[in-house]
């Protein structure tokens, strides 16, 4: 059994303690967004109350302490990936924006007519489509690394894809749909062997296990602030320091400006080359909150409790007759994707929800992933360490009714 204290950690989450349709919320939808601890609230609430301001122009104290407080939430977010250098994370709207960031400057830079973006098979579309677009501008094409059965990348199929013509490899950490775990350590040096950039979304590890980005080897890595605890609106892209400074601004404004004349404009080195513009003051604080609390936590005691939901949850719904599990890779994070016999998703959400259970149905944004399954999408219910074995059995109870009711 693990050490893991639940019910102290729910006493940190004030939205928990709510009803929804005159049931216990039970929150099952965490791949989609996490919700927040009191560190995290708090410290947006004082950052508004006592520090507003805006940063880096200022000589007055507000200013400055806001200024301290928003690079050092950039110094926890870098210890958070295991960045050597905190100059080197970016912060973004989200994971989306910094992969959009990396394809309207890296890609246009270094991708070119016939060249390869090597993807994978179970991407989001936030990784996909960047791509296609950039694909299409400058006449490249989109590769694929197909999947298993299991939801596992086909590796055997991968050495063949790295071609001379593959300038970039962007692959997910973990799939936001089955829950696999990729491998990239074993993925990323063949890539890197071949020259190959590579780029990491880990919108959907960082929410389960630390990450280090320098052992992982990677030149790009990103994530998004409200799956990890934090705000909205906030997200991060890491990347090599020279990779960065080498790279063209992705927008123009205020603050990433070195000189501006109407002769021409120098631009600043990282961080400031890619936060044109006010940037999210307070939600880049909030991030670092987050990146706090969560390292604050026994993180060895934490996978062991997710893997014991996850084991306990996967159990309980393979016992329901007509359920069909999507997702079955040897190693996986606490996600759960499910089809019921003769019952569509959406029906099966909207019957739950009225149990006072939150879960996601639809294709989650992986509509590639889910053709691979002749399938339009599926049922998903996504566990988070503050999650309990008895909101499982809620799940489990709530769909056995909604089978007996629409099966
Ligand atoms: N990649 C993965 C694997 C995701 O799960 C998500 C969010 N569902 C994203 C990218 C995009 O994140 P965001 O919408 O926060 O930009």
């Amino acid at each position: 059994m693990s050490q893991w204290d639940v019910a102290q950690v729910r006493a940190e989450f004030p939205i928990l303690g709510q009803t929804v349709n005159g049931h216990p919320l039970v929150y099952l939808d965490n791949a989609a967004t996490s919700q927040k601890p009191r560190a995290v609230i708090e410290r947006l609430d004082r950052y508004y109350r006592t520090e507003n301001a805006n940063i880096h122009r200022g000589v007055h104290a507000l200013s400055q302490e806001a200024t301290a407080a928003y690079e050092a939430a950039r110094e926890s977010v870098a210890r958070f990936i295991g960045a050597p250098e905190a100059r080197s994370c970016i912060f973004t709207r989200n994971a989306t924006e910094a992969i959009n960031l990396v394809a309207a400057t890296w890609g246009r830079e270094h991708i070119g007519a016939g060249d390869e973006i090597l993807v994978s098979e179970m991407e989001h579309h936030a990784n996909i489509v960047p791509w296609q677009m950039l694909a299409e501008q400058v006449g490249a094409t989109v590769t694929v690394i197909p999947i298993n059965d299991r939801g596992e990348l086909d590796l055997d199929a991968l050495p063949a894809l790295l071609t001379s013509r593959t300038k970039l490899l962007a692959l997910c950490h973990v799939s936001n749909s089955l829950g696999t775990i990729n491998p990239v350590e074993q993925i990323i040096p063949l890539a890197k062997a071949k020259g190959i950039t590579v780029l990491i979304d880990g919108a959907q590890s960082t929410a389960h296990f630390p990450v280090n980005v320098a052992t992982l080897g990677c030149d790009f890595f990103v994530f998004s602030g409200h799956k990890v605890c934090g705000p909205t609106g906030i997200g991060v892209l890491w990347g090599k320091p020279d990779l960065l400074n080498a790279m063209p601004p992705y927008q123009g404004g205020g603050d990433m400006i070195d000189r501006v004349s109407f002769a021409g404009t120098t631009f600043r080195q990282i961080p400031e080359r890619f936060e044109a513009g006010t940037p999210h003051i307070a939600g880049a604080i909030g991030l670092g909150a987050a990146a706090e609390y969560l390292m604050g936590l026994d993180q060895q005691a934490l996978a062991a409790y997710e893997h014991e939901l996850l084991t306990y949850a996967t159990e309980q719904l393979q016992a329901i007759d007509g359920l069909q599990i999507y997702g079955e890779a040897a190693h996986k994070v606490s996600v759960i994707s499910f089809t019921l016999a003769g019952i569509h998703p959406n029906d099966i959400g909207t019957m739950l929800d009225v149990d006072g259970i939150a879960i996601r149905t639809g294709h989650h944004c992986t509509m590639p992933l889910w053709a691979r399954f002749g399938l339009e999408g599926s049922t998903r219910a996504s566990f988070a360490f503050y999650n309990t074995l008895a909101e499982v059995d809620a799940l489990t109870a709530s769909l056995r009714k909604v089978q007996k009711l629409l099966g």
